[in-house]
């Protein structure tokens, strides 16, 4: 059919979307905006050993696993990166991601710079990774500053650790100024929209270029 042969139509490579921020610079609103919107991007369901909670299933908010079979993932390399967070183990599972790639699906990792290097350097030719930063100091402190009785020392500890988080911007390929959270939404758009039309992502060029050369 002609429609086939159309470049859009091609196959892709997915990619690997990290967006990381400081918290109060509006990376969950983008993360839920980017997931609500488009069809072709999905969060990536990690593993852990914590208990289900009511309401959650399992395979759809966590791979819900032993102990035992945990310590066999990592043992097994089955993890992109995996980190224990209030005693409980969590982890990035590879194979369903690996397997969801190559059919052209995107995954989006809302994570911290600690997360972002382990997946980095797993895998860089299918990670990008972009940065979003507040428009200024005073506006970070007014959205970390939600409750009218928060005590001042509870701020200065959040303030505290969005620099450290700040601090690592240079590690990321974007960074995203959220000064209006549906102009930011447009350019983190743009970057993913930019980064599927890679030609190393544009794993049907090869033969539809062939077809262009013939006669
Ligand atoms: P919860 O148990 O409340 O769902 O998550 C607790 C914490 O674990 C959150 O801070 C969440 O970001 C973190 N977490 C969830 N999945 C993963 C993962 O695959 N890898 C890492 N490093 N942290 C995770």
């Amino acid at each position: 059919m002609a429609s086939d042969t159309r470049p859009n139509a091609l196959l892709r490579r997915g990619l690997m979307f990290i967006l990381s921020s400081p918290s109060g610079a509006g990376k969950t609103t983008i993360s839920r905006m980017l997931l609500d919107r488009d069809p072709e991007i999905s969060l990536s369901v990690s593993a852990t050993t914590r208990p289900i909670r009511p309401g959650e299933v399992d395979g759809v908010h966590y791979h819900f696993v032993g102990e035992a079979e945990f310590d066999r993932m990592v043992e097994a390399d089955e993890f992109y990166e995996w980190a224990t967070v209030f005693g409980h183990s969590y982890g990035t599972p590879k194979a369903q991601i690996r397997a969801g790639l190559k059919e052209g699906r995107d995954y989006l990792f809302d994570i911290d710079w600690q997360g972002t290097q382990q997946l980095y350097q797993k895998d860089q030719q299918d990670v990008v990774r972009v940065f979003i930063l507040p428009p200024s100091i005073e506006e970070l402190r007014r959205r970390l500053t939600d409750r009218a009785t928060d005590a001042p020392e509870v701020i200065q500890a959040r303030m505290e650790r969005a620099r450290a988080e700040i601090s690592h911007w240079d590690g990321y390929d974007y960074v995203v100024v959220n000064d209006d959270v549906e102009a930011c939404y447009d350019q983190v758009l743009e970057i993913l929209h930019a980064e599927r039309m890679k030609r190393a992502r544009q794993t049907g060029l090869i033969g539809f270029v062939r077809g262009l050369m013939k006669d």
